[in-house]
């Protein structure tokens, strides 16, 4: 059913994924309330309403239900339980959440819907860490279950040396082990599904990472990528389909010689789509804000050559004075404090023209 505009959208998640969410659903006409436990979140400084309450509470959720006439989520680390007191009005539904959370659940869903990913086994107990790298050989990458995002959460293991140092590093937490991929190169589909099955894809762009966080995106990506990019998309619907999302979805995939193998699902808006911002005929950020609400789908054309995306990320953020004077930058500070090590300050896109 249409939401129409002046409608209210909930936000569940206030960082800056909620803040481009904002600003796109006012330039359509909604105002949004952000559901946050933080004090003064990011998304907060662009929407009509904010509630400031612990992602477990049923009670605060249900009013935020109550005043909202669609919601959605900007983080996947939420409770999944209390999500039940918005029922219908959720946008996607749980069981992208449910799925995407827990890293050995997803994996299986996603060879359950014929995607690849690397070779992997869940590991509880230091023995199976052992029986891991005997199965799957060196070097392997712990992963926490769950929590686990931009590298934290992880060891890798790459000599017998390491197991016990990596198995403690990570709390000696449920996990997965996974194979060490020698990829040629990251990248993303980006995809929007509306729920009578409409979809959109962007061009994928390439991914580069330091110190495991996204640091740049590039459209259009390498000839290697754009090889794989087929078969990628027809996981990555495959995959929301499956789980009936509607709203953007993005799978993270790295480019093996094997072909491309799922690195995670993110069942929101990423990172790695920022660049659409500028770069494509509708954002990310616009398109799911037009699915949730039953809107038509936005094209998702190049507006021009190509596109790149840096992420700012703890002191880059000091550059702000040189970016915002540099010709024809598009700089985005997310309203952030203190720019912590590691901490996604902001963002600048740069058009090829
Ligand atoms: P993740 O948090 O799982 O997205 O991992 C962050 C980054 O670490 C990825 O984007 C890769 O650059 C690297 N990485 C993660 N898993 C693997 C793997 N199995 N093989 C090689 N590199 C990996």
């Amino acid at each position: 059913m249409t939401v129409p505009p002046g409608s209210i959208i909930g936000i569940i998640g206030g960082g800056q994924l909620g803040r481009m969410l904002g600003v796109a659903a006012a330039q359509l006409g909604y105002k949004c309330h952000i559901f946050d436990p933080a004090e003064h979140p990011p998304a907060a400084d662009v929407a009509a309403f904010a509630t400031r309450a612990a992602y477990d509470d049923a009670d605060a959720l249900r009013r935020f239900a109550a005043s909202v006439d669609v919601a959605t989520y900007e983080f996947e680390n939420l409770p999944v339980a209390p999500l039940d007191a918005i029922g219908a009005k959720l946008r996607p539904g749980t069981r992208s959440l449910a799925v995407a959370q827990d890293r050995a659940v997803e994996k299986i869903f996603i060879e359950k819907c014929g995607a690849r990913v690397a070779g992997w086994r869940p590991v509880d107990s230091l023995d199976d860490v052992r029986a891991a790298v005997s199965q799957l050989g060196l070097p392997i990458v712990l992963k926490t279950r769950r929590f686990g995002y931009d590298g934290k959460g992880q060891a890798w293991i790459r000599s017998e040396v390491d197991v016990e140092a990596a198995w403690s590093a990570i709390r000696e937490t449920p996990a997965v082990a996974e194979a060490g991929v020698d990829f040629t190169a990251e990248f993303s589909v980006i995809v929007a599904r509306w729920g009578d099955g409409r979809h959109a894809f962007w061009d994928s762009p390439e991914n580069g990472h330091r110190d495991g966080i996204l640091h740049l995106s590039t459209v259009p990506a390498g000839a290697a990528i754009r090889a794989q990019v087929p078969e990628a998309r027809t996981a990555a619907l495959r995959i929301a389909e499956t789980l009936g999302h509607v709203g953007v979805m993005t799978v993270e995939f790295f480019a093996s010689p094997a072909g491309p193998l799922v690195n995670e699902i993110a069942p929101r808006v990423h990172n790695s789509g920022h660049w659409t911002i500028e770069g494509a005929a509708t954002s990310q950020f616009e398109q799911h804000i037009r699915a949730i609400c039953d809107l038509p789908p936005g094209t998702t054309d190049l507006v021009s050559r190509g596109a790149e995306m840096e992420n700012l990320i703890g002191d880059d953020i000091a550059r702000w004075p040189e970016l915002v004077a540099e010709a024809g930058v598009h700089l985005h500070i997310y309203g952030k404090g203190e720019a912590r090590p590691g901490r996604k300050m902001g963002h600048v896109t740069r058009l090829v023209r």
